[in-house]
């Protein structure tokens, strides 16, 4: 059955409101306490302060309601205030907030691993672990392939994004912000990471370039380089979040993953933007059937607790030593409550058939847009990760600046959105996957007439 908005039933009205000028004097209050007291280092693309979120909606303290097309990074899938995750985190935290299971453990954690067993590809046997972020599962995954193969080298992709801990800086691909900035950079960077081409075929020299070749590009580098026998893992975002909502060719992935298979190679699918319903399946690598050694989970994974893990093949996982793996919140119980709801709620509303209907409506006046402004070089992306690349007209230049000016405009009319792309001239859409059609719509128009003002 195919989930409709009126099975979704909202707490806030679902309008966008912008009540005069923003930010309001509420928001204006706290951005001046805010400057006084945390680091500069850490910014927000949006100057208002929240007060209230539930299902497209985040309302602020000065009562602007603004239409959420970003979940907070493709965290909140199931809203912001999914009364089943509400409810489970009620529930949780009355009882007990933390034991540490690596100390007294708890039924929630087993049941989470035996959800994600279930629902990550591959009918293989499995294992499990939980951490507390994206980068800490990837730094886990690699720790596990490099203990499990014995080798040390990890391959990563152009565009890359997989988190700002010092392992993952140095996956990252992009310099500006995440590993450098004006006043200098945040490294040494970990060792024996290479970085290999990505199949982006908008950027690609040779329009022609299928998925098969792609890959045998950067193999061919791989074994130039590095040799096939020394590499512990291969790391990619099935489709690259930060780096821009790249869509590989069809055929790359595959192809990628079956000579890691051949060479020994640990193929590790950072889903951690990408999982939990967001590309209408239930993880990206769903739609060409790849089947991951180890997935890396977090964002969209717990209705907004903190919560990642690593699901993969128990031989894998098994071969560390007890021990090995852990950390102090990793697992907590109450984040385990809140993703065994939220796992609840998208299987409830079949959140992957929400997320294709969001695609339909969306990629759809995406692409008539984009027939309309010459700006939009690029419409991509699948179920709820849909982008447009936007370009100097008539060339492929990317242009940020006009990237920039649109999500402002946006903004002003009470539609947050988000930007990404190695090159800043990426437009976003991760709206919730319980946003009413109305939203979605009207969120759509304010983008569609900003893109024409300011294009
Ligand atoms: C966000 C993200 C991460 C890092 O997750 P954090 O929870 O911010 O540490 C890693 N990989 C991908 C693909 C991401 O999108």
């Amino acid at each position: 059955m195919t989930a409709t908005a009126h099975e979704l039933s909202y707490r806030l009205d679902q309008k966008r409101s912008i009540n005069g000028a923003f930010p309001g004097p509420k928001s204006q209050a706290l951005n001046e306490r805010r400057a006084a007291v945390v680091a500069a280092g850490v910014s927000s693309g949006v100057p208002v302060y929240v007060e209230d979120a539930d299902g497209g909606i985040v309302r602020d303290v000065d009562g602007n309601s603004f239409i959420d097309l970003g979940s907070g990074i493709a965290v909140t899938s199931v809203g912001a205030s999914d009364p089943a995750v509400v409810a489970a985190v009620q529930d949780a935290a009355a009882h007990f907030t933390h034991t540490c299971f690596m100390v007294t453990p708890y039924e929630g954690y087993i049941a989470v691993a035996e959800q994600l067993n279930r629902l990550t590809p591959g009918d293989h046997e499995k294992r499990t672990v939980l951490f507390n972020s994206g980068a800490e599962a990837v730094e886990n995954a690699v720790k596990v392939a490099r203990l499990a193969t014995g080798r040390d080298a990890v391959v990563a992709f152009d565009h890359a994004y997989h988190g700002r801990t010092n392992l993952t800086m140095a996956l990252t691909a992009k310099a500006m912000p995440y590993k450098s900035g004006p006043s200098g950079g945040f490294g040494p960077f970990a060792p024996e990471v290479y970085r290999m081409p990505m199949s982006y075929p908008f950027r690609e020299e040779n329009p022609e370039i299928t998925g098969a070749e792609a890959a045998k590009r950067a193999i061919t580098m791989i074994e130039k380089q590095i040799g096939g026998d020394q590499v512990a893992a291969i790391i990619i975002e099935p489709i690259q979040g930060e780096g821009g909502f790249i869509v590989p060719a069809e055929g790359f992935l595959p192809a990628l993953s079956a000579w890691a298979k051949e060479k020994g190679i640990v193929f590790i699918a950072d889903e951690v933007q990408s999982g939990f319903c967001r590309t209408g399946e239930w993880f990206a690598v769903n739609h060409e059937g790849v089947v991951p050694d180890i997935i890396t989970m977090a964002k969209g994974i717990a209705g907004g607790l903190p919560l990642s893990a690593i699901t993969g093949r128990a031989d894998l996982l098994d071969a560390v030593h007890p021990g090995g793996l852990g950390g102090t919140y990793g697992g907590n119980p109450v984040a385990c409550a809140a993703a065994l709801a939220a796992i609840g709620t998208m299987e409830q509303h079949d959140l992957n058939a929400r997320a294709r209907h969001i695609e339909e409506i969306a990629l759809g006046r995406l692409n008539e847009l984009a027939a309309e402004v010459s700006a939009i070089g690029d419409v991509r992306g699948r179920g709820a990760m849909l982008a447009i690349e936007l370009v100097q007209a008539g060339s492929k230049e990317p242009n940020a600046e006009l990237t920039k000016a649109v999500a402002a405009a946006c903004l002003q009319e009470g539609v947050i959105i988000l930007t990404c792309g190695t090159y800043g001239n990426v437009i976003r859409l991760l709206p919730p996957l319980v946003i009413s059609d109305e939203l979605l719509i009207d969120g759509l128009d304010v983008l569609a007439a900003a893109i024409k003002a300011n294009a």
